[in-house]
């Protein structure tokens, strides 16, 4: 059977590795060369800590708060789109203490699933990943982000996570690093994190050896259809006919979808990265500053710093008045490291694909007989990558998933 496969992000390229592997035909298309997306300049964490969803109590009125300032972490531009007022009304809906509940064990079994695929693909592919089980640390400096902190930790052990809460004492002993003027931190030990460009590549690599074959620089526009099963894809380019067909359009999913008569609710949320390329931190752990939402993480070749949640359409434009303060943060946790703001040129933005009830999009289309979705990972896309793609074969191939996959339905 011949698989096209709509996106060559992390997502994509993890339905391409195992449908491969599985004695699958696949072509990966790509309207970038591949060497750019959301998949390569974010944070490289593996969070099976992150199993509240981005639609939670409290999000609405912090963002509502946060509106209001140039400089917050969190934004939405104000515009007439359709599309946009739907998924926020039904974000809103979606985050209730209920709704959390009931999401919160999904992302935890995925979670987990992925945790060990990814673990044991990057010693398969010779650590190519460059993978560290070193876990993640939680940061705050105000009594609220302790309290809340504090919460989650506590429905973190509720899964049987061990996560200790710790000290400003406490935390520099594990990283001297860190100001002492921090109130604390959590600790989640079971988090890893990834290089994403050497993930991105080493994966590229490996299906290319494989003999999955690619369709980069080529957008795919129209679909020819046959009753229920589409029978090719058209590029702006070419043709290329399949026996079935995967969604994996990151941010673009709903344009994708809608082509197909597909309701996927999808909004682009914008966030930055800037890489210190060479700088040896001598930091030891990836970490997230809970009051200001930045992630930090050191990788071999340098240090990463990002954050910010944009919900302004599909575009790259830096905004360097929500950059700077990414950095700032970072030199108030991290005094000893004294980072410049960079120039415009050298950030970086990327599309997080975010869904109304922070939950993926893993399953066959329910108009059609030979499509599948792969999308709408939002915050949690590397973490969850290596499951979706072991998930997707399994949906393909018709066999039991390893996990129930319901909740991830698309029609939900
Ligand atoms: C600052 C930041 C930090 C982050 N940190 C983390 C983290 O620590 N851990 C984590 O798990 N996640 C993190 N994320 C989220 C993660 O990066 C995303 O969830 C993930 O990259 C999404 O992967 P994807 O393959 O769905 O989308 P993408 O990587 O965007 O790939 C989708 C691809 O589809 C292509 N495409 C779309 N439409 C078409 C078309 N019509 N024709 C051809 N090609 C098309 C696009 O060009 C794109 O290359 C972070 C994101 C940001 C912005």
């Amino acid at each position: 059977m011949n698989v096209v496969i709509v996106g060559g992000g992390v997502i994509g390229l993890m339905c391409a590795y195992r449908l491969r592997e599985a004695g699958y035909e696949v072509t990966v298309i790509d309207q970038t060369k591949g060497t750019d997306n959301c998949s390569f300049g974010n944070a490289g964490y593996i969070a099976p800590s992150h199993i509240i969803p981005l639609a939670s109590p409290g999000v609405v009125a912090q963002g509502l708060r946060w509106m209001l300032s140039s400089t917050s972490p969190f934004y939405i531009k104000p515009r007439l789109s359709g599309s946009l007022i739907r998924w926020g009304w039904n974000f809103y809906r979606n985050a209730t203490e209920q709704k959390v509940r009931e999401n919160a064990p999904h992302l935890y079994n995925i979670s987990v699933l992925s945790r060990e695929l990814t673990i044991r693909m990057d010693r398969e592919l010779d650590h190519g990943f460059e993978l560290e089980t070193r876990g993640c640390f939680m940061l705050y400096n105000t009594p609220e982000a302790q309290k809340a902190e504090s919460r989650l930790a506590e429905e973190a052990r509720k899964f049987g996570m061990e996560v200790p809460v710790l000290s400003a004492d406490e935390v520099r002993r594990m990283e001297p690093g860190i100001s002492s003027g921090i109130l604390g931190g959590v600790y989640f030990p079971v988090d890893c994190h990834i290089n994403p460009p050497k993930m991105m590549n080493t994966l590229r690599a490996a299906c290319s050896r494989m003999g999955v074959d690619f369709g980069y620089d080529q957008c795919a526009e129209n679909f020819s259809v046959t009753g229920k099963k589409i029978t090719a894809v058209q590029t702006d380019k070419q043709s290329f006919s399949c026996d079935h067909l995967v969604l994996a359009g990151g941010s673009w999913l709903e344009g994708l979808g809608a082509k197909l008569g597909l309701s996927l609710p999808v909004q682009p949320g914008k966030g930055y990265s800037i890489t210190y390329k060479g700088l040896d931190s001598g930091l030891k752990y990836p970490a997230i500053l809970v009051d200001e939402r930045v992630a930090i993480s050191p990788f071999s070749d340098g240090l990463r710093i990002g954050g910010t949640m944009e919900l302004g359409g599909l575009n790259h434009e830096i905004n360097m008045k929500r950059v700077a303060p990414i950095v700032h943060a970072a030199n108030l946790f991290y005094p000893g490291l004294n980072l410049r703001v960079p120039e415009p040129k050298d950030v970086w933005a990327g599309l997080r694909p975010c869904t109304p009830d922070g939950l993926p999009y893993i399953g066959p289309s329910p108009i059609h007989d030979n499509v599948t979705i792969a999308g709408g990972h939002a915050m949690v896309g590397i973490s969850l990558a290596a499951a979706t793609g072991y998930l997707i074969r399994q949906i393909i191939s018709g066999e039991k998933t390893e996990i129930p996959m319901d909740a991830f339905r698309v029609n939900r």
